[in-house]
């Protein structure tokens, strides 16, 4: 992909602080990133986001983010972490290239992955259990 910034990080056109890569994944420091620590990890081939991967490779992705998130528990010595995976701008996706945060959490940190809560009433929750189940 000509103009994906994520890309040319693969490319070695643009620089990247790399931890670790294998042949489908690389997993870097996100240069701007919320907390000390902030890793992404992406896949080597573009695919814009969580709908365009194959679910057998989503689940190596998850089980690389898994093994990335140990090591950086032990090595950076924080006890608590958000998993965020953007998708589409809406969802605040700002680089279109699938990739997940692993985002490390300290106590008074200024980091926000929360929302207001709705408050729906049990048919509501019923009839959106009811269209997703009867599909899955
Ligand atoms: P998202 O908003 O989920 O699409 O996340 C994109 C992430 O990419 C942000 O956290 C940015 O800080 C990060 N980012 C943007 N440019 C670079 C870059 N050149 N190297 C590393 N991370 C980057
Ligand atoms: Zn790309």
């Amino acid at each position: 992909m000509d103009n994906c910034i994520f890309c040319k990080i693969i490319a070695g056109v643009i620089p990247s602080a790399t931890i670790y890569e294998n042949e489908e994944f690389k997993v870097i420091l996100d240069r701007f990133p919320a907390n000390e620590g902030h890793v992404l990890i992406m896949p080597k081939e573009h695919c814009d986001n969580l709908f365009g991967i194959e679910e057998e490779k989503a689940g190596r992705l998850f089980a690389l983010a898994v093994k990335v998130a140990k090591v950086m528990k032990e090595t950076l010595g924080f006890e608590n972490m958000n998993l965020v995976q953007n998708n589409g701008p809406v969802a605040g996706q700002t680089v279109n290239h699938l990739h997940v945060h692993l985002i490390p959490r300290y106590e008074g940190d200024e980091v926000k992955v929360t929302w207001p809560q709705m408050d729906l009433t049990d048919e509501q929750i019923d009839a959106v259990k009811i269209k997703l189940a009867e599909n899955l």
